[in-house]
């Protein structure tokens, strides 16, 4: 997350506005966002939201950007975290036509075009998917031709299928593009004739899904950090390039590792 020219100085802190909330999941909600003057962005980064309260006490947490670069509005997907100072009130309490201050985009190591190529494997977990989703949604609305050629993989851990995140978007963009596979896993409650992983991601799952070291794919972890680093342990045994590894811890647990 360093070297971006946008980071050498301070970025300004903006107004957004809520325009809409869709409920994801019981404890997940997308903030679609109206943020006049924001300059754009890459799949992949995020911002720092800031609340303050009353009496003048000010917090600030960030949160991955959602939508693909060129949506005129920025998405940020939340979920409430159990006594979670900021994710409760976000997630809770914010209505439509409410406003947070937020500063952004942040972070030039974590990000994705389609400039950069393929194949792209994609590994996630819980609220890690919505970095992921960014590059997805990014790379859905490239023409054909240039999705074909760059083929992609989200390999993405839920608790249960009723906490898959954007489940209905994502077999959605499985089922009308050949060139992208969407492998869950379901580590609690997998549905009783459930057919596929219900494990934690482990090396044995990563080496069945992704592509072989020798076809040099561009691989990205998101979600807590037990994921993240069990994942990226895995994939440097597996002998990937290290280089070729971009990781993204959202806190100190996380989500399903
Ligand atoms: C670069 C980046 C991008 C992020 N993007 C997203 C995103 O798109 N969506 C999203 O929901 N979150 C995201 N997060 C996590 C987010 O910044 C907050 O950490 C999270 O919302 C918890 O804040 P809180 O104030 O609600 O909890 P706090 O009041 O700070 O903490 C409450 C409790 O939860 C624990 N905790 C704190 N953070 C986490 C966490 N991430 N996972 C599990 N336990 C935690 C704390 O140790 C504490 O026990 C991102 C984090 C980073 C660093």
């Amino acid at each position: 997350m360093t070297g971006d020219v946008a980071e050498a100085r301070p970025i300004a802190w903006r107004i957004g506005t809520v325009h809409e909330i869709i409920a994801e999941t019981s404890r997940v909600r997308t903030l679609v966002l109206d943020v006049p003057g924001w300059p754009g962005h890459r799949a992949g980064q995020h911002v720092d939201v800031r609340l303050t309260a009353e009496d003048g006490y000010q917090t600030e947490r960030s949160y991955s950007i959602a939508s693909p670069p060129g949506d005129p509005r920025i998405s940020l997907t939340i979920e409430r975290l159990e006594d979670g100072e900021v994710s409760s009130y976000l997630v809770d309490e914010l209505r439509e036509g409410d406003t947070v201050e937020l500063r952004g985009p942040i972070g030039g190591h974590f990000v994705w075009s389609v400039r950069d190529g393929g194949p792209l494997m994609l590994v996630g977990g819980g609220s890690g998917i919505v970095p992921l989703m960014a590059m997805l949604r990014h790379r859905a609305s490239a023409p054909d031709g240039v999705r074909r050629a760059t083929p992609a993989r989200l390999l993405y851990s839920s608790r249960s299928w009723r906490e898959v995140i954007y489940r209905d978007e994502l077999a959605h963009l499985a089922d009308t593009d050949d060139s992208l596979r969407v492998i869950h896993t379901l580590t609690r409650e997998p549905p009783p004739s459930w057919p596929g992983y219900a494990r934690r991601i482990d090396r044995a799952m990563l080496a069945e899904v992704t592509w072989p070291a020798s076809a040099h794919p561009h691989i990205y972890v998101c979600g807590g950090t037990p994921l993240v680093e069990t994942a990226a342990k895995a994939l440097v045994e597996l002998d990937y390039e290290p280089t070729s590894i971009r990781t993204e811890r959202f806190g100190p647990t996380g989500g399903p590792a």
